[in-house]
């Protein structure tokens, strides 16, 4: 896939993930919660093939690897993330069952009813959280797994300005028993389903970004991009800190049948 014309919230992709390599994570997630997820999961063996869509620099798969057994293809579209995630699996020696492959979500690289599991946290939200659940179904063994993170709302309603902030960024985003029911929908038992606790936000996202944005600011002191960039990550922060009763990252797991 081609990243240079891409934009994420108007700012070049490339800037983004250039920033999101010196994080261990890119995303809302901690470890405890990629093992109470992992939790629900009842189908793996030394066999098993395990796909983490949107991996990142791979701070869950590793976790996933460390407690799941069989293989992990990581894929994700931007190459600095995925040579990081190499990197990362050969330093904790699981080079043999955890491979990073540059890829699209769009157009995933299995087989027809290749995976036993597929994982993906705060990653769906790139082609739609629907879209996917429908598009990767066909990938997973009957009796397979998803487990995926996204944002929802907590509540029926919601005050006007995160209201629009979300509208604006991912109007995708919905209540729970909505995204139950589009879990259903789309040829899935749902069988659990649970709100990231907000250490997830505070401590193991926004903390690790704070430090990086330092670093972000020095390192391109002046680029009036950089500082927009580092802005609007700023911007994020403040409303969830004010508006965290309203929405937050909900944890999907569920399990094929046939549709
Ligand atoms: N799962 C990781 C990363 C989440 S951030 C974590 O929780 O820390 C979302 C990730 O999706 C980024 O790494 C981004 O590069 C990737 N991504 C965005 N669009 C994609 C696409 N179309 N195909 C594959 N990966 C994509």
């Amino acid at each position: 896939m081609n990243n240079e014309d891409k934009t994420i919230h108007g700012f070049d992709v490339n800037l983004i993930c250039d920033f999101f390599l010196n994080t261990e994570r890119q995303g809302p997630g901690s470890p405890e919660v990629t093992l109470k997820a992992l939790g629900f999961i009842d189908n793996l063996t030394d066999k098993s093939h395990i796909a983490d869509i949107g991996c990142g620099t791979g701070g869950q798969t590793m976790v996933l690897a460390r407690h799941a057994p069989g293989h992990i293809t990581g894929l994700d579209f931007y190459p600095g993330f995925v040579d990081r995630f190499n990197g990362n699996a050969r330093e904790l020696n699981l080079q043999d069952r955890v491979k990073g492959i540059v890829g699209s979500m769009d157009d995933l690289p299995f087989r027809n009813e290749d995976l036993d599991l597929i994982w993906s946290e705060g990653a769906v939200y790139n082609i739609g959280f629907e879209r996917g659940l429908n598009e990767w179904h066909k990938y997973l063994k009957t009796g397979g797994y998803i487990a995926v993170s996204e944002s929802s709302w907590f509540t029926e309603k919601r005050p006007a300005e995160i209201h629009n902030f979300w509208m604006d960024v991912y109007p995708e985003i919905d209540t729970i028993p909505n995204k139950v029911a589009q879990v259903q929908k789309a040829g899935y038992i749902p069988v659990a389903t649970f709100i990231l606790p907000e250490n997830c936000w505070t401590e193991h996202y926004f903390r690790p970004l704070g430090k990086a944005r330092e670093m972000f600011l020095n390192k391109h002191a002046g680029n009036k991009t950089v500082e927009e960039l580092m802005a609007f990550q700023q911007y994020e922060e403040e409303l969830y800190r004010k508006y965290k009763e309203f929405y937050g990252y909900v944890f999907f797991i569920a399990k094929k049948i046939e549709r």
